[in-house]
């Protein structure tokens, strides 16, 4: 792609970065910039800067938050005792819009890929086992999307967990296999989690 301008050419590159993105949907999308009022691009890079600079991870569960613990683990009238395990931060926002959860979260950061070069190591796996150890939790519930790479971080976990005073469920699957969880409908995700059953079942069904 030959440029008329150096300083255009560079906002295309780095706006070709994002996933999903390519170097012609970032020239669209440059070129648009371009044509609206400048306080557009100004509130744009604002925002991006200010959620970089100022973001935080929430010291108890993980998630993204603008504080050092985030609104869920704050709020006294959830229950404290139940945490359900999920990837991301992008689950946390799905299972809390079904509005049947009233638990804790445990933000694991992704999930165990061997072929992707990620290890338990790199989860906030320890976390999780030292929370269930130290603050009396009663149970953790798995709501990892149900792909090779859930299933196998589920397992790594539960194995952690066994011979922890802790009862351990998995979300029931209306969900089927391979879907990732915020793309499931807030009904059948609420009811997954309502109706979870104890993570042995869901060995011996598999
Ligand atoms: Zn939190």
């Amino acid at each position: 792609m030959e440029f008329s301008s150096k300083l255009l050419e560079k906002a295309v590159q780095e706006v070709a970065q994002l996933p999903g993105i390519g170097k012609r949907t970032a020239l669209r999308l440059v070129l648009y910039l371009l044509k609206q009022p400048a306080e557009q691009t100004l509130f744009l890079t604002d925002a991006l800067q200010n959620m970089r600079n100022n973001i935080k991870f929430c010291t108890s569960c993980h998630t993204i938050s603008d504080f050092d613990v985030c609104e869920i683990c704050n709020n006294t009238s959830r229950n404290h005792k139940t945490i359900c395990v999920v990837e991301d931060v992008r689950d946390v926002m799905a299972i809390e819009n079904t509005q049947q959860y009233k638990g804790i979260y445990h933000v694991l950061g992704g999930k165990i890929s061997p072929i992707d070069g990620i290890g338990p190591s790199q989860l906030t796996i320890t976390s999780l086992v030292n929370k269930v150890k130290n603050d009396g939790i009663e149970e953790v519930i798995f709501a990892l999307s149900s792909t090779m790479e859930g299933d196998t971080t589920n397992f790594y976990i539960y194995k952690q967990l066994k011979d922890l005073d802790v009862k351990t469920s998995t979300i029931a699957r209306g969900i089927s296999v391979g879907d990732e969880l915020e793309y499931a409908d807030e009904v059948t995700l609420g009811r997954s989690i309502v109706y979870r059953i104890p993570f042995e079942n869901s060995l011996k069904n598999s």
